[in-house]
């Protein structure tokens, strides 16, 4: 389990910002690690923002949602650089679904690490295809803490970190994701991909 670093924040001590990063599939957990992180920032009442990007409207608008039900309240922004007008005077900016933001999201979590902010990113490493997702391979190479984590494979109960997506669609943004991903081990995930690429059905359903 993460345990946050011990900062030097006493008297006549300048506040130290850093970044970290929760990745993984889809059911991995990220969202609940990313809530648990906030909230016992909270509990020691240090100013928490959350946001999230203002298409991600699975179920509520205003609160990260987990699928455990375990919900926070978060800010829906349309672009990253917002969230550096928005984040003034917080201690700690949790950042929900990042691997719909653009690349500048790099730069702003950068600037808000820098200004002193504890900056905790949550999103999906790999899209649909194995491919990395948005700012998300950049964002952990910034990082100083990047936590993979995982969830299990429907198919063989190994570990999961692929998000096979069930539903034919090549749009990259699919929301309601219970009912069209499956998390899958690399060896079933392969199998899946090989089996959509050669039935003739999931081809024509495809295009
Ligand atoms: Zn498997």
């Amino acid at each position: 389990m993460f345990i946050e670093p011990r900062v030097g924040t006493g008297p006549g001590v300048a506040r130290r910002g850093w970044i970290e990063v929760v990745c993984g599939s889809m059911f991995s957990g990220k969202t609940e690690e990313l809530i648990r992180r906030l909230n016992r920032a909270k509990i020691a009442r240090q100013r928490v923002e959350i946001f999230k990007p203002a298409l991600d409207t699975r179920y509520h608008v205003e609160d990260v949602v987990s699928h455990n039900a375990n919900s926070i309240r978060s800010t829906p922004v349309p672009i990253a650089q917002e969230m550096l007008l928005l984040a003034g005077g917080c201690d700690v900016v949790g950042i929900d679904e990042a691997q719909f933001f653009d690349e500048s999201l790099v730069e702003v979590c950068v600037q808000l690490a820098n200004q002193g902010t504890r900056v905790i990113v949550a999103g999906l490493d790999m899209d649909f295809l194995g491919k990395p997702f948005g700012p998300m391979p950049a964002l952990m190479a910034v990082a100083e803490f990047v936590t993979k984590v995982h969830a299990i494979c429907v198919c063989c109960g190994e570990i999961a970190s692929y998000s096979f997506r069930v539903a034919a669609s090549e749009d990259k943004i699919l929301l309601g994701e219970t009912d069209a991903y499956e998390a899958r081990c690399r060896y079933c995930f392969q199998e899946g991909m090989k089996e959509k690429t050669t039935e003739p059905v999931a081809k024509a359903a495809v295009r």
